[in-house]
């Protein structure tokens, strides 16, 4: 920091021209991020200074959470679910490892994930000193449910299923894991972080929520396809009892306990989804989901016309097609087998993608062997 501030004109100038040397999503298909719908940003702003870590002080904006895990209770199928919001996939995950690692006093805990699972388990695991088993996936891409039953033993404190893998789309096969789960009285968890806003807006989309009796709790982030601002994200739990035991005293603020891993919580993001959720309803997010599949397919549909093969069909709004190299300025990914993975969010509009599709016709020289 200098010794004298710089004048606001000068400052603001400054930052337009950093923010103007990031990429605009106008040519992001990567990311599983998206343009905030408009009603979030303004509820974002005008919640802007609300700390949802003391919330006597903010009880309206605690109120906004509260109507947030209803709704997605709801969502979810299991009316009396309780929970909380987080800052996104990454916390959801670790408060579940939290809570499920310290029930039944198991003194070497593993958990088991597909192979498909986010890094964010390998994260938790990490802190929390857990054994990550990894069970690998079928020909789709879906967690091999039996080679994950032979994983489980007596210090296995939780099974992840994942409803819409970030890297293909996918959606493990979650009735099968919870009657694994309930046989063997182990804790399901469904990392829906992405899937959780798109399953349900879709007609016969693989089940995944509670109203499979075993699972236990539900990651599901706003700040994906819930058009939100960042950091948003929401852990539902069947039963919120399973909080208890991450209780702390907080003696200094209005409550006298939280659970939650962070102290401070933006109240600002909470109110953007809880904006968009009361402004789109039930109908505008089936709206907005179906023509992200639209587009999905669409994409799909175009690059097998240049003899590109999708890798899967996905369940989610996640395209993955064998590795090509895409001209800039268009900005995708490749999953960790190489392949070419491109996320159709709300801003990969049908003109993105059929501007998209041009320029790679334009650049693609097909192989001849
Ligand atoms: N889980 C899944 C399935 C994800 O796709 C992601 C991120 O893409 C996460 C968890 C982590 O979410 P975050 O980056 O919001 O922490």
């Amino acid at each position: 920091m200098d010794a004298d501030g710089l004048p606001a004109d000068e400052l603001f100038c400054y930052l337009t021209g950093r923010r103007n040397e990031d990429i605009p999503y106008t040519h992001i298909l990567s990311s599983m991020c998206t343009i905030p719908h408009p009603v979030a940003v303004k509820a974002h702003n005008q919640f802007m200074d609300t700390n949802l870590g003391d919330p006597g002080l903010f009880p309206g904006t605690a109120s906004l959470e509260d109507h947030l895990i209803r709704w997605c209770a709801d969502l979810f199928q299991a009316p009396g679910a309780g929970g909380c919001t987080t800052s996104g996939g990454t916390e959801s995950n670790i408060q579940v490892l939290r809570f499920t690692k310290s029930v039944n006093g198991i003194k070497k805990p593993n958990i088991i994930v597909p192979a498909s699972a986010h890094f964010s388990f390998e994260k938790a695991c990490g802190m929390m000193d857990i054994e990550m088993r990894i069970a690998p996936l079928d020909d789709q891409y879906r967690m091999d449910h039996e080679a994950a039953a032979g994983l489980i033993d007596r210090n296995t404190c939780c099974i992840v299923a994942v409803a819409g893998t970030t890297e293909y789309g996918m959606t493990d096969p979650v009735p099968a894991l919870g009657k694994i789960a309930g046989q063997e009285g182990i804790h399901l968890h469904v990392d829906a972080a992405f899937g959780g806003f798109v399953l349900p807006f879709i007609d016969d989309a693989p089940a995944f929520d509670f109203s499979i009796p075993e699972v236990g709790s539900i990651s599901v982030d706003p700040h994906k396809m819930g058009m939100s601002t960042i950091p948003s994200g929401v852990l539902m739990v069947r039963d919120d009892h399973c909080f208890n035991n991450l209780l702390v005293e907080t003696p200094y603020l209005t409550t006298k306990q939280a659970y939650s891993l962070t102290g401070t919580r933006p109240g600002a993001s909470v109110a953007g989804a809880y904006a968009v959720m009361a402004h789109l309803g039930k109908k505008g997010m089936k709206a907005m989901v179906t023509g992200c599949m639209e587009n999905t397919r669409r994409l799909i549909e175009g690059m097998e016309a240049f003899g590109i093969s999708r890798r899967v069909t996905p369940d989610v709004n996640v395209a993955t097609f064998e590795h090509v190299e895409v001209p800039k300025p268009w900005v995708v990914s490749y999953t960790r087998n190489q392949d070419l993975r491109i996320v159709c969010m709300p801003h990969v509009t049908r003109d993105c993608i059929e501007s998209f599709l041009v320029d790679f016709g334009e650049s693609y020289v097909p192989h001849t062997d």
